[in-house]
């Protein structure tokens, strides 16, 4: 066995676990196929590699699973699932993001010491930077989160950095810059941008349209996971941006939007939330020098190929 990708039937779980098979290694994919956003997607998500002779698909709560037995064999692991989503993450929503990210994160942290593992890569966030002061923002700057979901992705950075400085797990956090491509969540701008310029729905956009943000093509992020993994040379307890240079405001993203798919798009115009941040845009630096990754694809490139995913999953006639 090679490779535990937890949160495998996940938007960058899936993509990852597809690239992985593809490269030749094993994968033991764990999900729990929360509810957050419809299962049914989820379950989708995974149709091209379930019966892949190097897969294996272990359906359960990471909070309840044997995090030893899942490792067994394993070596090294790619921590994908959590609770994302910035808005939910207020009031009783807070349970969930403290178990999910954090509590999660630290129980596969403990087995992974007591196992020992050759890489352990997690997905962090740029929620983590809240309204960050520098632009692009460098991982040296003082994290402030914004949002309790930001809060929750920190504490579980905090603690891969923590077990990777104290026992020696090789440690990588990813701070992935809001992702996008086909498959995205539901809940996220883009993807429901796209769906409502095809159907012909509004577009709820909270707040003036100004908020900025680093957009990064999901095809980019896979290969900043597959270097993670496998990079030499990363020292435990490392923290690294996943970013792209190319960042756009919301009402440039509108725009660009309408003219990929050829629809205009009906915007109803909301308050802003409390949770989100003004502007993202993370430095790339480190990730060139430390993992030998970076960014490859333009927003518009990107953008265009959601766009044909998405025309794909519409219903027939539709
Ligand atoms: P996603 O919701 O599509 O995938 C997460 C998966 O984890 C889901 O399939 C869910 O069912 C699973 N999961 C959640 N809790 C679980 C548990 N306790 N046990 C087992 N499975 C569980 O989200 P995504 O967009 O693919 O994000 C993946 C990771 O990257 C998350 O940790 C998220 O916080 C982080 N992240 C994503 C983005 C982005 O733009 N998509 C940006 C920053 C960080």
């Amino acid at each position: 066995m090679g490779i535990l990708v937890t949160g495998c039937a996940g938007f960058i779980g899936s993509h990852t676990t597809e690239r992985l098979l593809a490269d030749g290694h094993e994968v033991r994919g764990v999900d729990a196929f929360t509810d957050y956003y419809d299962p049914g997607l989820k379950r989708a998500n995974l149709a091209g590699v379930l019966d892949h002779p190097c897969f294996e698909l272990v359906e359960g709560d990471l909070a309840s699973l044997d995090p030893v037995a899942l490792l067994d064999g394993v070596e090294r692991v790619l921590h994908l699932a959590g609770q994302p989503g910035v808005r939910a993450s207020w009031a009783d929503g807070f349970a969930a993001y403290v178990e999910r990210n954090v509590e999660v994160t630290q129980r596969l942290l403990e087995a992974a010491r007591e196992v020992g593992v050759e890489r352990f890569a997690a997905a962090s966030s740029s929620s983590v930077y809240g309204d960050a002061a520098t632009f692009p923002t460098p991982e040296t700057t003082l994290p402030r989160p914004v949002s309790p979901y930001g809060v929750t992705k920190l504490a579980a950075e905090h603690l891969c950095t923590l077990y990777g400085t104290n026992f020696g797990v090789p440690t990588v956090s990813l701070r992935y810059f809001t992702v996008y491509g086909p498959r995205q969540r539901t809940d996220m701008a883009i993807r429901r941008m796209i769906d409502a310029a095809l159907r012909g729905t509004t577009f709820p956009l909270y707040g003036d349209g100004s908020a900025s943000r680093s957009f990064t093509y999901v095809a980019d992020v896979v290969e900043a996971n597959l270097a993670a993994l496998f990079a030499d040379g990363v020292p435990p307890g490392s923290v690294c941006n996943v970013a792209n240079d190319d960042t756009a405001t919301v009402a440039e993203l509108v725009e660009l939007v309408e003219r990929t798919t050829g629809c205009p798009l009906a915007v109803e115009r909301l308050p802003a939330e409390a949770g989100d941040a003004r502007r993202t845009g993370g430095s790339t630096e480190l990730a060139r020098r430390l993992l030998g990754w970076a960014p490859s694809t333009a927003l518009a490139d990107g953008v265009a190929a959601q766009v044909a995913w998405a025309r794909e999953q519409l219903p027939a006639g539709g």
